[in-house]
């Protein structure tokens, strides 16, 4: 059984913003859910399997238990889009946060997080979302995709 620890959480993070890989890309290629990664990365450790984490570890040259930081060798080109994305970090400052019936909702300023229809964040640095993580169909103003239903932050 392995300890998976927050710093495994974090180093996956780190890695998968450092190859330019969106949330929902390396949820696809490994098996999991956008929000369960989304929720791994901030450091519970529980919500991807076993499996997956060695799949994670494995692509990005990151060994478990060893405490030298491995470069990750991986690198995509970028995305070209006409459409700004959206920043999947819920601790990310730039979105507005709003409640309906006691849940919280963040709704993603994409304006400020994609200015200049980038690849990355403009206020955290995160990996943008161009599409909705869950259904894959083009986003929509607002915090929830009108399509699926799917929050676009996981909070
Ligand atoms: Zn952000
Ligand atoms: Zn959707």
């Amino acid at each position: 059984m392995i300890n998976l620890e927050s710093e495994i959480c974090r180093k996956i993070r780190d890695a998968r913003r450092e190859a330019g890989i969106s949330q929902s890309a390396l949820s696809l290629e490994v098996g999991c859910k956008q929000s369960a990664l989304s929720m791994f990365e901030q450091g519970d450790g529980t919500k991807l399997n076993e499996s997956v984490v060695n799949a994670l570890c494995k692509k990005f040259g990151i060994e478990i238990g060893n405490k030298e930081e491995t470069v990750p060798a991986i690198r995509t080109s970028p995305v070209f889009s006409n459409e700004r994305g959206f920043c999947p970090n819920p601790s990310c400052p730039s979105h507005e946060r709003y409640e309906i019936e006691g849940r919280l909702y963040l709704k993603p300023d994409r304006e400020k997080q994609d200015p200049a229809y980038g690849k990355f964040c403009a206020i955290c640095g995160e990996v943008l979302e161009k599409q909705c993580p869950s259904c894959g169909r083009k986003l929509h103003e607002g915090a929830v995709c009108t399509y699926c239903g799917h929050k676009y932050v996981s909070v």
